[in-house]
């Protein structure tokens, strides 16, 4: 997920979450992995459970973080960068220093109260617009050491939670649009592609 300005209250953003994973952030990661662009089918794989927290998905999420703080993004689902399996990476502060895995995550709960906010996509570059979504939710997943927790969320970190969690099912948040906004979303950004590569194909000089 992409925040257009993180100027929401930090109490907004980060209350009753004190309790995040401990700093993750290894300084000799890989480079930054590509992400998958709307629209493109590979975005709509469901993506399957992790069967064991390994080694692969430890060097996966320190890659996936890479990735996501270079992209200046607050959450990124493994679905995005083509991997299909149930990994989510977020971090909604503004300092870039509370870093969240969700691996193998289900939301448990998730409150009656819904607000429309604003999202992003880091797979929809420059598009933002109003999605509806829970106000709170739990979620328990799999930390890093494949131990089971359960995250209680709300304001933007529980709005982060679902976007993500929808990139695992396969869906980007420009399908809670109408058919004809969406539709001029994936014009444009069919088009902007093409110009992206044209770009991209030109010799340096
Ligand atoms: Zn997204």
């Amino acid at each position: 997920m992409f925040d257009n300005d993180l100027a929401h209250p930090p109490d907004q953003r980060l209350a009753g979450f004190a309790q995040t994973m401990a700093v993750f952030r290894d300084p000799t990661a890989m480079a930054a992995l590509s992400i998958l662009r709307y629209p493109g089918p590979r975005l709509h794989t469901v993506a399957k459970p992790v069967a064991a927290v390994d080694t692969r998905i430890r060097d996966l999420v320190a890659q996936m973080f890479e990735t996501m703080y270079e992209a200046k993004g607050i959450g990124l689902a493994a679905t995005q960068v083509n991997v299909h399996e149930r990994v989510i990476v977020i971090d909604v502060s503004e300092e870039r220093d509370q870093p969240l895995v969700l691996i193998n995550p289900q939301i448990t709960w998730a409150s009656d109260e819904k607000r429309l906010g604003e999202e992003g996509c880091l797979s929809v570059p420059g598009i933002y617009d109003g999605v509806e979504r829970s106000t709170s939710v739990e979620v328990q997943a799999l930390d890093l050491e494949g131990q089971l927790r359960t995250h209680k969320a709300e304001g933007l970190l529980a709005v982060c939670i679902q976007h993500e969690m929808d990139h695992l099912m396969g869906k980007v948040f420009v399908e809670y649009l109408s058919p004809l906004k969406r539709n001029r979303i994936k014009t444009k950004l069919v088009k902007q592609q093409r110009e992206d590569e044209r770009y991209a194909a030109k010799p340096a000089r």
